[in-house]
């Protein structure tokens, strides 16, 4: 996608700070973090949100759970604990529209929602 800011990231068009990167996936830092771990995981295949996903995507979807365990355990959160977020349209607040998970912790988050 031509004027995706993710897709740019993903090839490398922009910098960012890569934490993990693989055939499919790229996780990189929040440019603007809410908690001392804020990680942005990316399928590098363009998905402007959730209701892009179809079963072809099954697959990436399920390796980038797996991955965000293992990032939580790298960055020191598995036990002190963690929120993923996946913002959907405009209501759901997603401003950037690449399917995206935010690994957000390291900081007691409350119980507000997002
Ligand atoms: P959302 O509101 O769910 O679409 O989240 C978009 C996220 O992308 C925000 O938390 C931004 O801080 C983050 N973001 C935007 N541009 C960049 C960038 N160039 N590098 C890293 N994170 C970014
Ligand atoms: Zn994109």
């Amino acid at each position: 996608m031509d004027n995706c800011i993710f897709c740019k990231i993903v090839n490398k068009e922009i910098p960012s700070a890569i934490v993990f990167e693989n055939e499919d996936i790229l996780c990189f830092k929040d440019i603007n973090p809410v908690a001392p771990v804020h990680i942005l995981v990316i399928p590098k295949k363009h998905l402007t949100s959730l209701n892009d996903l179809t079963e072809d995507d099954m697959a990436v979807t399920g390796r980038i759970f797996v991955l965000i365990k293992q990032l939580a355990a790298e960055f020191g959160v598995a036990e002190s604990g963690y929120r993923i977020v996946v913002n959907c349209g405009p209501d759901g607040g997603q401003e950037v529209g690449h399917l995206h998970y935010h690994l957000i912790g390291g900081k007691p988050l409350g119980k507000k929602i997002g």
